[in-house]
């Protein structure tokens, strides 16, 4: 027998919960719209369009690095609907570098559906004028990364001060892109801005190299100690054995879970990657909801849903 998942129960009890406020409401044939979406959050997603007339690629890309060559805003709603996720945080795609206009139509298009995370040149004069222009357009965070730069030197920039600062004036987030290498500099950095938002991509890139080292892993743990840094539990592809189930990151989620506690990771596919080369977006989906026995209902609710809706949706 198939045993019910938590969230057919969510989903049973917020049902049984809009019935009590339409009856409350003395059967008022218009309910009104829930502030709870009830499906999970894919934290990590980019899309693009074969569209290059309308949203040209930045100079340098030639449209061969579109692979998939499209995976637009509908057809990743199509793909991620399909396994109960309704809502979806959009990683501006580098093959657009500093314009972020699809990214911002898309949320345009389906409001409460997708949140954004921008990029902006953090090499520029004043980076914060860019982050609170896309801010005022629903962005609710960024993405950084050291590009050809040595760790200490991309830190140590005038840029990275300011959107360091300018995040945590605004509740806004950085989304590191960095291997374990750049973690004892993120930490340095957490200490100087301990109200900015942190969101580190993909485990901070453990377990590239097919192994999940202790070093790095404590490297990591170390970051736990700030309340606002958080970690994505995503792209299960291209770590470890990079080999559904993807059961070798079991180790490496549970210590997370007893370190950072559930609210401060969240699952993400990185889409369409996620879905290349025989890897699919249900075995995905299906270590954080299915597999992974030590993760308690709400260890899972929190990863699938909330901690990304904490950060990305609210
Ligand atoms: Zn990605």
């Amino acid at each position: 027998m198939k045993k019910p998942s938590f969230y057919q129960s969510r989903r049973d009890f917020l049902a049984a919960s809009s019935a009590l406020t339409m009856g409350a409401l003395g059967g008022c044939a218009t309910p009104r719209k829930s502030a709870v979406a009830p499906g999970f959050v894919d934290a990590h997603v980019h899309i693009w369009t074969p569209d290059t007339a309308a949203y040209p690629l930045a100079p340098g890309v030639q449209p061969s690095a579109m692979q998939p060559p499209s995976f637009t805003a509908e057809e990743c709603l199509t793909l991620v609907r399909a396994h109960g996720v309704s809502r979806v945080v959009l990683i501006q795609m580098s093959f657009y570098r500093y314009d972020n206009r699809y990214m911002l139509d898309a949320m345009r298009r389906y409001p409460g559906v997708f949140a954004g995370v921008g990029i902006v040149d953090g090499t520029a004069p004043r980076p914060q004028d860019a982050m609170r222009a896309l801010a005022r357009q629903g962005v609710r965070g960024f993405r950084i990364h050291p590009g050809s730069q040595t760790v200490d030197a991309w830190l140590a920039a005038p840029g990275q001060a300011e959107m360091w600062q300018c995040a945590g004036d605004d509740g806004l987030a950085l989304c590191p892109l960095v291997g374990p290498n750049a973690l004892p500099g993120i930490a340095a950095m957490c200490a100087k801005y301990p109200r900015t938002r942190v969101v580190l991509d993909h485990f901070a890139r453990i377990g590239v190299d097919g192994q999940f080292h202790e070093a790095d892993l404590a490297a990591l743990g170390a970051l736990a100690k700030f309340p606002h840094v958080h970690v994505k539990a995503s792209a299960f592809y291209a770590f470890g054995q990079k080999r559904a189930p993807y059961l070798d990151f079991g180790p490496m989620i549970r210590r997370l879970r007893d370190t950072f506690g559930a609210q401060r990771l969240m699952w993400a596919s990185d889409c369409p990657y996620q879905i290349q080369r025989g890897h699919t977006y249900a075995d995905s989906v299906a270590l954080i909801r299915d597999r992974l026995d030590f993760l308690s209902a709400s260890d899972r609710d929190w990863m699938l849903r909330g901690t990304a809706e904490k950060v990305f949706f609210t």
